[in-house]
């Protein structure tokens, strides 16, 4: 006799994460490798963050405060909503699974693009909850077919907006009609991850809305534009009623002592996260035009990395860690042909695109006829 493993357990497939700097310089055999593969903030930190890393690190013996009070006035205080209203998890990431193990947890239907973030998948299978993926159009969330796609098994919709891999938005007209579409039974997840770093005028913002919707959750990160990917820190917005299941839902101390302390930190440093910002800006264009400059197509972006169609990606990704640069293949999303890129500083800019350069010269004399 056996432990039976469950089978939708049996037939998870991880989450594939970008290649780490320290195995990319083992195998390019490089000392200095770029990594733009994870929409990370390449300014790193604010230094006000470190200081209170510094300062707490001693305090790591204890216990975090649960409740984390002081991150949560200050959020709800910023948000303009209820204390109650706000949900810290470890990592946005956290928030999502709690929301599937809430909502649909054994045999509920969830909804998403195809193009959409694949953790949604991940955490609703996990969860024992269905998952039905409704066609893309032209890299963009069809919010009509996802709303048409709603049915009375639906528990929860998942969007991202901006999404990842793709980078595109929804926007405000749209959204309102999808919104005003959903019966008010179904929870709509509106991951914001990348929220920051928008510049189109009719971008939604997701606070807006929670009037129009009791299962509206609005989720966002510090793992972005904040620069705090590995102190691992969330949240959640949405009504009483919904947060109130999550919070109990949740672990006592699901967000550690470090991560409370620098995301306050990291909230008062407005000047770090409009640097962040403007650089994300910049390097859009410098990705427009570097990209065009080499004839390549690539999907608009309003988001800190840019999604680009180099014929083959796997061996466009391999070349570029050849030359130093780590970026993300794409086939797990079903775009084998492309790549996507995170933008760094202006200098990993630049090394970015001129090893693409290279690469897309090198590949054309290898596939050329002779
Ligand atoms: C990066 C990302 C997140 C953030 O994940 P964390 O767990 O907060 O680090 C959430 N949603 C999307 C779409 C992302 O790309």
């Amino acid at each position: 006799m056996k432990p039976a493993i469950p089978p939708h357990i049996l037939a998870l497939e991880p989450y594939v994460p970008g290649r780490n700097i320290d195995d990319a310089r083992r195998e390019s055999g490089r000392e200095r490798v770029v990594k733009l593969a994870s929409n990370e903030n390449p300014l790193g930190p604010s230094p006000a963050v470190l200081r209170a890393i510094e300062r707490e690190a001693v305090n790591v013996h204890r216990y975090p405060d649960g409740s984390a009070a002081e991150l949560s006035e200050k959020l709800a205080a910023r948000l303009g909503v209820e204390l109650a209203q706000v949900v810290l998890g470890n990592g946005s990431n956290e928030i999502l699974e709690l929301i599937a193990r809430v909502f649909a947890a054994s045999g509920g239907e969830v909804l998403m693009s195809e193009d959409a973030f694949l953790v949604y998948a991940l955490v609703s299978q996990a969860a024992g909850a269905y998952s039905r993926r409704v066609p893309a159009r032209d890299y963009r969330h069809d919010l009509e077919a996802l709303a048409d796609a709603v049915n009375d098994k639906t528990r929860i919709v998942f969007l991202a907006n901006p999404n990842n891999p793709t980078g595109t938005i929804f926007r405000r007209g749209p959204w309102r009609k999808f919104l005003s579409r959903i019966p008010g039974n179904v929870v709509v997840v509106l991951d914001e991850a990348y929220f920051e770093f928008v510049e189109d005028p009719e971008y939604p913002n997701g606070l807006d809305y929670l009037q129009d919707h009791p299962g509206l959750i609005v989720v966002r990160t510090f793992s972005k534009a904040y620069g705090l990917a590995a102190l691992r820190i969330g949240y959640g917005v949405g009504s009483l009623e919904v947060m109130g299941a999550l919070a109990r839902m949740r672990q006592p101390f699901n967000v550690n002592h470090l991560a409370q302390v620098a995301a306050v930190a990291a909230l008062d440093d407005r000047e770090h996260l409009r640097a962040s910002c403007e650089l994300v800006r910049r390097s859009r264009r410098v990705f427009a035009a570097g990209l065009e400059q080499l004839g390549l197509s690539y999907v608009k972006s309003e988001a800190n990395f840019v999604l680009v169609e180099v014929g083959d990606g796997a061996a466009v990704t391999q070349r570029l860690l050849d030359r130093g640069i780590i970026v993300r293949p794409m086939g797990g999303y079903g775009f084998a042909s492309m790549i996507r890129i995170t933008f760094g500083s202006e200098e990993e800019n630049q090394a970015c695109l001129s090893a693409l350069a290279g690469v897309m010269e090198a590949v054309a004399e290898a596939t050329e006829p002779k």
